[in-house]
């Protein structure tokens, strides 16, 4: 016999199915999208007679920082407002198929656990705390 733990199968009901159709055809609506984020903010630079830190301050920028992971490292970019222009429509794509894929994993983890079906096995060991 197998130690591992039986996964139940998955029998979606057919409001699960409905709403993983509605999902998947927002999935493939998809545009391109860019990974990482998207910052746009002004900001002060180290000179303390600059005026970014007068009051009421002058700050520079603003600036668009594209950040993102690449081996574990994060790579910035500083974009130009043409560039910001052209690609944030892109991170809001990769935002939202972020958003579309949690809601389907979310959909099926509750499809999985559905106590109903198939009715529960009795675990060999006692449940843990
Ligand atoms: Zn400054």
């Amino acid at each position: 016999m197998s130690d591992h733990e039986e996964m139940p199968p998955v029998r979606p009901t057919k409001a699960q199915r409905t709403a993983k159709a509605r999902l998947v055809k927002e999935l493939g609506e998809a545009d391109f999208a860019l990974p990482g984020s998207l910052v746009v903010e002004s900001q002060r630079c180290g000179k303390p007679s600059c005026a970014c830190h007068h009051d009421p301050p002058k700050l520079h920028g603003p600036y668009a920082r594209w950040t993102r992971k690449v081996d574990n490292k994060t790579v910035t970019r500083l974009l130009t407002p043409e560039e910001v222009a052209e690609y944030r429509p892109l991170f809001e794509s990769a935002k939202r198929l972020r958003r579309l894929l949690a809601d389907l994993q979310q959909l099926t983890m509750e499809i999985v656990d559905a106590p109903s079906s198939p009715p529960p096995r009795r675990r060999s060991r006692a449940d843990r705390v």
